[in-house]
């Protein structure tokens, strides 16, 4: 498994999708690397290869892997967070994208209010409506957004969005097309709201054509994610 390369060829494959957007052509497009199930020599690799910000989904993974970080790497939560664990992810973490409930948004909120930071959030969404997954549903979405908006210690930066697992990623297409329409009618009202994270290996591809500007990618750099160990 080659790493560096791997890395590059993702990077390659993101340029050709955005020249294939009709709108927001010059739009900068982020890579986390998602090293979940990864060991600190996989995610060295990545950052050795250029990647800026890292991917994990569990707080204890995080707690044992980030100390050998450099401070200039973004650290990013993708997973789901419970309101248990919210000390420890403010501060891990510099970004928090699976904020999906009133709930979690307080505890996180209040967890930031002692100390120094302003948390950036993103509010994940269950666009797809899948029973089984994380994420706001789109008729509570109004409520949670304006919750976070008026959050002291938070700062909303975008929203992320994990599409249905399928056999042919054009069939997420047009969910990736109603998350960018989403997006871009909440971002002229807001400051720092920069952030659509959605596309993974398997299809950020078809997500960054249609306005993703965060994918998240772990296999397609990593190879196939290990779970004995
Ligand atoms: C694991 C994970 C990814 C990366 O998935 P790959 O298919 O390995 O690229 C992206 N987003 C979330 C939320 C994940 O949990």
């Amino acid at each position: 498994m080659n790493i560096a390369e791997n890395f590059r060829t993702v990077l390659d494959e993101i340029e050709t999708a955005r020249q294939k957007r009709t709108s927001n052509v010059d739009e900068p497009i982020k890579l986390i690397a998602v090293t979940k199930n990864h060991d600190v020599t996989a995610m060295r690799e990545a950052i050795d290869a250029g990647a800026t910000d890292i991917g994990e989904n569990r707080v204890q993974e995080a707690t044992e892997k980030f100390p050998v970080l450099e401070r200039n790497v973004t650290r990013h939560l993708i997973g789901h967070l419970q309101t248990n664990k919210v000390k420890q992810a403010v501060k891990l973490f510099d970004v928090i994208q699976s904020v999906d409930s009133i709930r979690l948004a307080t505890a996180l909120d209040k967890a930031a209010s002692g100390t120094e930071k302003i948390q950036d959030v993103l509010i994940q969404v269950n666009a797809a409506r899948e029973p089984q997954k994380s994420g706001v549903l789109l008729e509570d979405f109004d409520s949670l957004i304006q919750f976070v908006d008026g959050a002291d210690n938070l700062r909303l930066r975008g929203l992320m969005m994990i599409a249905p697992i399928v056999s042919d990623a054009e069939e997420c297409r047009p969910l990736f097309k109603k998350m960018r329409e989403i997006f871009d009618a909440l971002k002229p009202s807001r400051k720092d709201f920069d952030l659509l994270s959605m596309g993974m290996s398997h299809d950020y591809g078809v997500a960054v054509q249609e306005g993703a500007n965060v994918v998240r990618v772990g296999t397609a750099i990593f190879g196939a994610r290990n779970y004995q160990n």
